[in-house]
């Protein structure tokens, strides 16, 4: 039984194919740069990667030739199509109206379609992906995962914003939050991996990655997250300024000449890292740069920790206590710099790293808390894709005893 997941955007699509009874993803890849003269299909099996520069004029023939690359004879791994027997997408926002993942029926699409307003970029494309490959796939149950979902069980005190009640009435402005099946999937796993029930754990999610997200998780549920009414909220990222008072925005559009559009693209695309340190919004380099000190560079990393480090305390606050704080994404699973800046300083909550486990290089889920830590200091690799599987299978009806639990 093989499962097909689908992430869909509006110039790639990403998928992975993932082998129920073997509990792994037999393939996964990209085609990218849709509609670009570059555009290109890279294509993974185990560890062989095979990446070859083909036209993909649009999602269509994206989608076309995902399939036959996975049923191709030398690169292949599936045979025939209806050894697919479901489809999970992931779809950016849900709004209110999705509190869990359920089937794509026409009447699902429809809500969703509604929804584009909230994300005008994601959403689209989702839907896009989800026609194209109810097209190559008409006979099997299509399952639709949301990025939001998973905070729909924020309080409104949480959510709310202090404008007057009739704009979250009117123009459904409230916090969403995003990273819901990232955040999901790790606070299972921590769970696990301290052998206890979620229900009694306490938790801060650090998902960092090019985008970041905290949650604050109390007995398995999110009650409250940094990303809002758009991913743009919250801690400093990539290209993303994060949390900044909305009085700027007001100047700059009246003061700098710059239009509505080129302050959002300024806020989303041109800040966080890349605009602090004028290099890169890679961590990798900013941390490199750092260390031959780029003095840029070093002043983005300490602007990024602290803002989190303000974020652990804000919602060991609002959790009323804290068992463990997860790192997760690509650099909260590795950058021991950066878990090493966030976490001193903490010590006065129980918070205390081990620095020699924490500088080790595993990919494996581990705690890297020292022996008199009262938080345990975790860090899992985050597999959105599993969970999305998981999701699918269960909503599709079609859980088996091979089920990974
Ligand atoms: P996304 O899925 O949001 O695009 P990822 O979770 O892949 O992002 O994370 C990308 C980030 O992880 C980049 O900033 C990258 O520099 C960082 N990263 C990856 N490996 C390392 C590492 N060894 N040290 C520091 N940062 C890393």
């Amino acid at each position: 039984m093989k499962v097909l997941v689908v992430n869909c955007g509006s110039s790639s699509i990403k998928y992975q194919l993932y082998d129920i009874s073997a509990q792994r993803a037999v393939a996964k890849g990209i085609v990218g740069n849709i509609g670009e003269e570059d555009s290109y299909l890279e294509h993974q099996v185990d560890e062989q990667v095979f990446r070859q520069a083909i036209p993909i004029q649009n999602h269509r023939s994206g989608f076309d030739i995902i399939i036959n690359t996975l049923l191709n004879k030398e690169r292949g791994v599936i045979s025939e199509i209806s050894d697919v027997c479901a489809v999970g997408h992931r779809i950016a926002h849900g709004g209110s109206d999705f509190t869990e993942s359920t089937l794509l029926t026409e009447d699902v699409v429809k809500k969703i379609e509604k929804i584009i307003p909230l994300a005008p970029l994601h959403n689209p494309a989702n839907l896009l992906g989800v026609s194209e490959a109810k097209r190559l796939l008409p006979d099997v149950p299509h399952v639709a995962v949301f990025d939001t979902t998973f905070h729909q069980t924020m309080p409104p005190r949480a959510y709310l914003y202090a404008l007057p009640y009739e704009y979250y009435e009117k123009y459904r402005i409230r916090r969403y939050g995003f990273h819901g099946t990232s955040c999901r999937y790790v606070s299972r796993q921590a769970a696990k991996l301290l052998g206890k029930p979620i229900e009694n754990l306490k938790m801060i999610i650090c998902h960092l990655g090019n985008g970041v997200t905290l949650a604050a998780i109390d007995g398995g549920k999110s009650i409250d997250t940094s990303m809002g009414f758009t991913p743009l909220e919250g801690l400093m990222m990539g290209t993303r300024a994060g949390d900044i008072d909305p009085g700027v925005i007001f100047h700059l559009y009246r003061e700098s000449g710059l239009s509505i559009d080129q302050i959002d693209s300024l806020l989303n695309c041109e800040s966080g890292l890349l605009g602090i340190s004028g290099i890169s919004n890679d961590m990798r380099k900013i941390v490199d740069e750092a260390n031959n000190g780029n003095e840029s560079c070093q002043l983005a990393l300490d602007m990024f920790t602290y803002r989190i480090k303000k974020y652990i305390g804000a919602y060991a606050a609002a959790l009323g206590g804290l068992d463990a704080l997860v790192f997760t994404a690509g650099i909260g699973e590795n950058s021991p710099l950066v878990r090493e800046k966030i976490c001193n300083g903490l010590e006065f909550l129980g918070i205390s790293l081990d620095n020699q486990v924490n500088k080790n290089i595993e990919e494996a889920e581990r705690i890297i808390s020292g022996k008199d830590s009262t938080v345990q200091i975790i860090v899992i690799p985050t597999d959105e894709e599993q969970m999305i599987v998981l999701d699918t299978l269960s909503v599709a009806g079609l859980t088996d005893q091979d089920l990974p639990d």
